[in-house]
């Protein structure tokens, strides 16, 4: 008979393999193997005595921390369901996606707790609260007293099926209200799987958690990571200086981040020179940043520098940029191109791009399709909302609501969300394009590109900029420069200057925001509601 496809046999693989190695270092704390699963069984007999049963949903408001590493083992030995809460919403988002997700239980850290407390009465279905790290003012239940009352012996598992589903993940909302997107244990066992193939993951990594845990482009590491036997490293807040100093304590050898942050690092390493005597082999980022940034990680940071493309609805990867050996004879500079490009399907997932006819798109780098994928981690679909599941998943196909090319190779560049392509004047113009020309700006940290009213061409591209410290350029300076890198219709008419930019907790520029502002400010409602 099959062995089912679970998420617990990850844990049972480490721990027999690797019970007296360290799994996680967290704050002063290291526990081994052995100590996380005893944690793991802890948890589980807690949250049965408090009448948690199969299919039932835990919710997890945490930062990267060895409780929210163990939580979600100690969830799924029950049948139960993750829902690990985004750490940057609003407490009145909290009420909506407690309320929506049926949450019966609510594990909060010590210093989020203050975005539950005003709303606590408005929490129609969370019956226990329980504080992780509990200040004694706190009127709630202490998670490490709860934890030492029940026993770390072996728990007897709920029956588990692959099909079940294992964790409810809210999206980013980058673009609208988040939608709880239902993975079951065969979505994550497999994408697992294929990730740890395609990152080379083994038993002498040590990965920093750079990336939020509960959020979806940290996903999957608490499982892969785990299966190999590596080991985790949790920073509460991850500042460059934070990131070089664990790198330098711990050897770390891959990371996963977003570009801003990976930006970031470029920035400090630039300004501080850090010593690099670090170990890391391989960064991992998401997002399509241009050749030159690639570059610069290469050869600034000595790091290899990997690109995937993913969304929660489907686990969330599905390509990947690593260089096939028949392409390593390319020039560099060639295989930089290339890196900045998504990439290629993973293992297990079909990703192809087609025009409007429902055909593929020709392999020419030029011709604009959406981007749809058919995979072992395409979602059971969204939480109470079958309509946008029928229309998202179509004859088997996830549809990404994200625009693609292909290249001669295969390749597939993301080129950008349908939503935020710019129409100038009948041609489509990728955002992400015109940012990654600002990039290469060197007084320009960080820009994001959107579409505004233009009385001719119907939109044209505008950014919003943040300048890099102590720098003085006007406003023609970056048009200017944008005209001399990319064809004139492409160039930005106007920049804003700002001081940061609004991020989603991953780091993602929600553009949605600035667009809304700017077509306020033209009397607009908006460009897409
Ligand atoms: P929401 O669906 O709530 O608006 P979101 O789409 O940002 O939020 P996620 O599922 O976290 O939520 O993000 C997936 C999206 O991120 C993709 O659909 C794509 O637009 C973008 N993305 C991910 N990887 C890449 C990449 N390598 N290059 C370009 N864009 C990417
Ligand atoms: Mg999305």
């Amino acid at each position: 008979m099959n062995v089912p496809l679970v998420l617990p046999q990850f844990l049972d693989r480490a721990v027999s393999l690797y019970g007296e190695k360290e799994a996680v270092y967290c704050d002063e704390r290291v526990f081994t193997y052995d100590e996380l699963n005893g944690r793991v069984n802890q948890l589980s007999h807690g949250l049965r005595n408090l009448g948690i049963a199969k299919g039932d949903r835990v919710a997890y408001l945490a930062p990267n921390t060895a409780e929210m590493l163990e939580g979600f083992y100690g969830v799924f030995q029950l049948g139960a369901v993750m829902v690990p809460l985004n750490t940057r919403l609003t407490p009145d988002d909290y009420v909506f996606i407690l309320n929506h997700s049926e949450s019966r239980v609510l594990f909060v850290d010590q210093n989020l707790y203050h975005l539950i407390q005003p709303v606590k009465e408005q929490l129609k279905t969370v019956e226990h609260i329980i504080v992780h790290y509990k200040e004694p003012d706190v009127n709630e239940t202490g998670y490490n007293e709860w934890l030492a009352s029940y026993s770390s012996e072996r728990f007897s598992r709920a029956e588990l099926h692959e099909d079940d589903v294992c964790s409810l993940l809210y999206t980013s909302g980058t673009t609208g209200n988040p939608k709880g997107v239902m993975l079951t244990h065969r979505n994550n066992y497999l994408h697992a799987l294929s990730t740890m193939h395609h990152l080379r993951v083994s038993d002498r990594d040590v990965y920093l958690h750079v990336l939020p845990m509960f959020h979806v482009n940290g996903w999957g590491s608490p499982f892969y990571y785990t299966a190999n036997g590596a080991t985790h490293i949790c920073l509460k807040k991850a500042t460059p200086q934070a990131i070089f100093q664990a790198m330098k304590d711990h050897k770390v050898s891959v990371l996963h981040m977003a570009p801003t942050v990976l930006n970031s690092l470029l920035q400090y390493n630039e300004e501080h020179a850090p010593a690099l005597d670090q170990e890391v082999r391989v960064v991992i980022a998401g997002s399509a940043p241009p050749p030159a940034f690639v570059t610069r990680v290469e050869k600034e940071l000595g790091w290899e520098f990997i690109q995937v493309y993913g969304m929660t609805e489907s686990t969330p990867l599905s390509l990947i940029s690593t260089i096939r050996p028949q392409l390593a004879n390319l020039p560099l500079k060639e295989q930089y191109r290339i890196k900045a490009k998504a990439g290629y399907s993973m293992i297990g997932s079909d990703v192809r791009v087609i025009n409007d006819n429902g055909e593929e798109v020709a392999h020419d780098g030029k011709e604009i399709g959406e981007v749809v994928t058919r995979s072992h981690g395409v979602m059971k679909g969204y939480w109470k909302n079958e309509e946008a599941t029928m229309e998202a998943i179509r004859n088997g196909w996830l549809h990404t609501g994200d625009m693609g090319t292909v290249d001669e190779y295969g390749h597939i560049d993301i080129v950008d969300r349908k939503k935020d392509i710019i129409i100038s004047g009948g041609e489509n113009i990728s955002s992400i394009e015109v940012e990654g020309v600002l990039y290469e700006h060197p007084g320009i940290l960080e820009a994001a590109v959107i579409a505004v009213p233009h009385e001719k061409w119907g939109e044209t591209p505008h950014a919003y900029v943040v300048l890099r410290e102590n720098q003085n350029i006007s406003e023609q300076d970056i048009i200017a420069f944008s005209r001399e890198k990319l064809a004139h219709f492409k160039a930005v008419t106007g920049v804003t200057f700002v001081g940061e930019l609004p991020k989603t907790a991953s780091g993602k520029i929600q553009k949605v925001h600035l667009r809304n502002e700017y077509w306020e400010s033209f009397g607009k409602s908006g460009r897409f509601v």
